[in-house]
């Protein structure tokens, strides 16, 4: 694995694997902001918000390795090379993943294998697209009334791996990922499992950031919709009762809202 393999090294580097959070760059945790401001190499992903990358310092060597920008996008489950070489020189490597790195962020692939080549590891956890998209539309993601359950789940893993019944619990809220291609798809086969098609169900599109959207309707009608408001990824799904409990805050001046502040 490691190009130094077979001999003793004096200096040895880390990896901070790092969730940079939903979008909005002040949703990072303060030790992701710490640990970035120290770091000297940053390895970032495609959901990485320009923003985001700004408070590293510029001094530092930026490197994208991203599933986009290393062309394989389903397969890849190997940490870059570029970030096992730079740790073995020393270095304090940050690896930026959108949300949190073990939601979806392939962080637990990461973590293995920094772990099998010896290069020590921290994991500073962000907040997950489903947080982000529930705080900033108002959906509560559990609600004593009607969800006591959440699932976190991968809009693909119905057509890997069969019948979405036995993939997700028949109540309780859902949240699909990486699925803005399927939400018909992943409706149907909701219905096929048991769902009601009345359902509500919404998704929500760049959320967490000044170009965030969302589409409200139901299992029979959502897809339609999706489609019609031409929503862009990244994006996910929320389905269960919790869509129709929407709370939309009374409006405040804009100069008082947080984003304003920000
Ligand atoms: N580790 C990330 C998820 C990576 S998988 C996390 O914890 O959020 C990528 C998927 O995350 C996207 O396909 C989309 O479904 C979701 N996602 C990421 N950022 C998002 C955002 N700002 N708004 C809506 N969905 C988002």
């Amino acid at each position: 694995v490691s190009p130094m393999d077979g001999f003793r090294r004096k200096s040895r580097g880390k990896v901070w694997l790092v969730g940079a959070g939903p979008g909005a760059a002040d949703l990072l945790t303060l030790r992701a902001h710490r640990v970035l401001q120290g770091a000297t190499v940053v390895a970032y992903d495609e959901l990485v918000s320009a923003d985001v990358l700004k408070l590293a310092p510029a001094s530092a060597e930026f490197i994208a390795v991203g599933r986009r920008a290393s062309g394989c996008r389903h397969h890849e489950a190997r940490i870059h090379s570029a970030v096992v070489e730079r740790a073995l020189l020393g270095h304090e490597v940050v690896r930026l993943k959108g949300g949190d790195p073990f939601v979806f962020g392939r962080g637990g692939e990461e973590a293995e294998e920094l772990a099998a080549a010896g290069i020590p590891f921290e994991v500073v956890p962000g907040i997950s697209a489903a947080l982000g998209a529930a705080a900033s539309t108002g959906i509560a993601l559990t609600h004593r009334d009607c969800a006591s359950a959440v699932t976190l789940v991968t809009a693909h893993a119905h057509l890997e791996h069969g019948d979405l019944s036995r993939r997700v619990p028949a109540e309780g809220t859902l949240v699909f990922y990486m699925g803005l291609t399927r939400v018909s798809e992943t409706c149907t086969a909701l219905v096929a499992a048991g769902r009601e098609l009345a359902t509500p169900a919404a998704v929500v599109s760049k959320a967490t950031t000044a170009e965030e959207r969302i589409v409200v309707g139901t299992l029979a009608d959502l897809a339609q919709k999706v489609t019609a408001a031409g929503l862009q990824p990244p994006a996910i799904l929320l389905v269960g009762d919790v869509v129709l409990r929407r709370v939309v805050s009374a409006s405040i001046p804009p100069a008082l809202s947080p984003r304003a502040l920000g």
